[in-house]
């Protein structure tokens, strides 16, 4: 990982598709919100991380809607200086050249679609929530363990929604309906839950869409009424643009965050710990609720030494905090088939460890299968995790282990 403000997009400038000018076919409809991104302010060892796409490809019909308006203005802001409008709805053209071009290219690329129904179809997501709400797929991030790995079919570029209304409407219409965590004595309190980070990271795309500041100010000021939350991960750090907003407390900040070692080595491309501690004082502070995600977990050598100092920086952070509102979800690194083929190909040359034999297989009842640590491991680590987020963070509550 570099010190730079924006990932580092590899070198690989093909054109996409024949353009058609953005300026000719974009819809002159002001945006609901002031274009562009908020200022970014620096965290304690310097700028925050801000994706920088070399291409931005946006559909014809995405084309026609207001929201992309306000990204194609967030983008050029942001510097971006390939946009371009495709003749038809597909996003082509991401296919060409050997595996590390394609794979460099979409890293590289924001696509603007249009979410179809099935997408925008909330779907349950246990544990973490009632529903998933998707405002974009992909990420640009480059974590050698990516849990997209195997999710996505095709070449991994990151698709931000401009359907905005339709794709936000399912919080609307599934309001009330969920039985995840609605209905449970820990998590009821929540109201219908909304998972925003299924599929992405909204945090790491939000200075080019603001997709996300406009889901949280509707659910916040109370436009789907007093029933839905929501909640997402995040390995960024640019948080200046959700301070000030009318949060309402409805919405749950959650950072992912590791050891060092693992996050040093896997994890490329994302805000350094640091700065992903100090955004989440800062959300603190601005009155959301916030979380860990601990994930994924591995026992390195000398893990609870680094995962206790970790623990201990997180509360450092939050001393002094007033009603800070903490959770945490533990998750222990696993990997399938499909993953495992995927990352090998994205990243050929990786220490993450995925040997077969090192781990203890567990089926799905659709029969799927994938690989976890063995058992005596598994209750190692869940031990030490239980007992030192109880002592070390004495007022966060556990959500969830697995
Ligand atoms: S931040 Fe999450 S979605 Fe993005 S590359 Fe890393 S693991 Fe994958």
């Amino acid at each position: 990982m570099t010190p730079s403000a924006a990932v580092v997009a590899p070198s690989v400038p093909q054109p996409l598709e024949p353009p058609v000018p953005a300026s000719v076919a974009l819809v002159d409809r002001a945006p609901r919100t002031p274009a562009g991104p908020a200022p970014a302010e620096a965290g304690p060892d310097g700028a925050v991380r801000r994706w920088i796409p070399r291409h931005v490809r946006i559909t014809r019909s995405a084309a026609e809607l207001p929201h992309t308006r306000e990204i194609v203005a967030r983008c050029e802001a942001a510097g971006v200086q390939d946009i371009e409008v495709l003749r038809g709805d597909q996003v082509t053209g991401l296919r060409e050249g050997n595996e590390r071009e394609v794979y460099a290219r979409a890293k590289s690329t924001l696509a603007v679609v249009v979410a179809p129904p099935s997408v925008r179809k909330p779907q349950p997501i246990p544990p973490s929530a009632d529903w998933r709400i998707d405002l974009a797929r992909g990420c640009p991030a480059h974590c050698q363990y990516c849990y997209l790995a195997g999710s996505l079919a095709g070449p991994p570029v990151t698709r931000a929604y401009a359907n905005l209304d339709e794709v936000l409407d399912g919080i609307r219409t599934h309001a009330g309906r969920g039985a995840v965590t609605s209905g449970t004595a820990d998590r009821g309190h929540e109201g219908t839950t909304f998972e925003l980070s299924c599929y992405t990271d909204p945090l790491g795309i939000e200075h080019l869409t603001g997709s996300l500041a406009e889901a949280i100010t509707r659910v916040g000021t109370g436009c789907y009424g007093d029933a839905p939350s929501l909640r997402f991960t995040t390995k960024f750090d640019d948080v200046a643009g959700l301070t000030g907003l009318p949060h309402g407390g409805r919405t749950r900040v959650r950072f992912s965050v590791n050891a060092d070692e693992v996050a040093g080595r896997f994890e490329g491309g994302t805000a350094r710990m640091p700065q992903r501690l100090h955004a989440l004082g800062r959300l603190a502070r601005a009155g959301y609720p916030v979380g860990l995600t601990i994930a994924p977990v591995m026992p390195v050598p000398g893990w609870q030494e680094s995962y206790g100092s970790l623990l201990d920086r997180v509360a450092a952070e939050l001393a002094g905090v007033p009603d800070v509102d903490l959770t945490a979800e533990i998750i222990t690194h696993r990997f399938t088939p499909a993953s495992k083929d995927v990352l090998l190909g994205w990243y050929p040359a990786t220490r993450l460890e995925m040997d077969e034999d090192r781990r203890r297989a567990k089926r799905s009842k659709f029969g799927g299968v994938k690989y976890v640590y063995p058992a005596d491991v598994m209750a190692d680590l869940r031990g030490w995790f239980s007992d030192a987020v109880a002592t070390r963070l004495p007022g966060a509550r556990l959500l969830y282990w697995t």
